[in-house]
């Protein structure tokens, strides 16, 4: 299995990765998508997957972290994408649950159009968060489509949706949130997302699955969400792990190893 979102390079993790990359290796997962959300995480994801060979990068800024971008950012974070273990740009989107003021949303939205226009320049996948702004993601997404597809990151949004999202051309991640006994969405999303779009990740530290909400998370948790998808839709865990291993190797191009 594939832990296709999580933040080895934040500071819970950053001093000592290996450990956790040989923690989550011995619980059967055998490759990690390191995200980044400004421009010292992602120099961070960028140096990760130049050190481990199952590591990869994703590079980008998030959308509560563009405040403190400096002009030059955009410009460090392109550079690292020519690197082919850089494969994915982000994560990007709108976050409406931090920032409230129509003037924050306004600078959300254009920040997200323009990485999306980096990425489709740069042939990468996408990688979204979105919170409180389901209108305007699919609103953007729909008018400026990711060539290359992409990651709709620990989904949380409505069972409804996800055709919309899968039309264009994304996959549908589900993290720890599908573990948690109160969460009706994401369990009926995990039941009708089509088996060939779907993705399994961690966002460690954050969202540990039950039962250990609440602790901080690490990539080494991936099985029990994994085992939960699999419990949800009456299948063998290894259908999961097989499938989702597939998309992410299909949505990124990588050969198999
Ligand atoms: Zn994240």
């Amino acid at each position: 299995m594939i832990d296709s979102h999580c933040h080895l390079n934040h500071n819970s993790f950053y001093a000592n990765p290996q450990k956790y990359i040989e923690e989550a290796m011995a619980k059967g997962v055998e490759a990690f998508l390191v995200i980044g959300y400004d421009l010292e995480s992602s120099r961070r994801a960028y140096a990760l997957a130049q050190r481990f060979e199952n590591v990869y990068a994703a590079v980008g800024i998030h959308p509560t972290d563009i405040k403190k971008r400096g002009p030059a950012d955009l410009g460090q974070i392109e550079a690292m994408l020519s690197d082919k273990k850089v494969i994915g740009y982000g994560e990007i989107g709108l976050d409406y649950y931090w920032d409230k003021s129509e003037e924050d949303q306004k600078e959300q939205k254009e920040y997200f159009i323009e990485q999306i226009k980096i990425a489709n320049e740069h042939q990468k996948p996408i990688i979204v968060h979105t919170r409180e702004a389901a209108y305007d993601t699919f609103k953007i997404l729909s008018d400026n489509p990711p060539q290359y597809g992409g990651i709709m990151h620990c989904y949380s949004g409505s069972a409804e949706m996800v055709g919309d999202y899968v039309d264009l051309g994304l996959y549908i991640s589900l993290g720890g949130p599908v573990t948690f006994l109160n969460a009706k969405t994401p369990k009926e999303v995990a039941k009708i997302t089509p088996l060939n779009r779907l993705l399994v990740e961690t966002d460690s530290p954050y969202l540990s699955p039950h039962p250990l909400r609440g602790k901080t998370n690490s990539p080494a948790n991936l099985p029990l969400i994994l085992e939960e998808i699999a419990r949800l839709r009456g299948v063998e865990a290894k259908i999961i792990d097989e499938a989702t291993t597939a998309n992410f190797r299909r949505l990124f191009r990588l050969e198999k190893q």
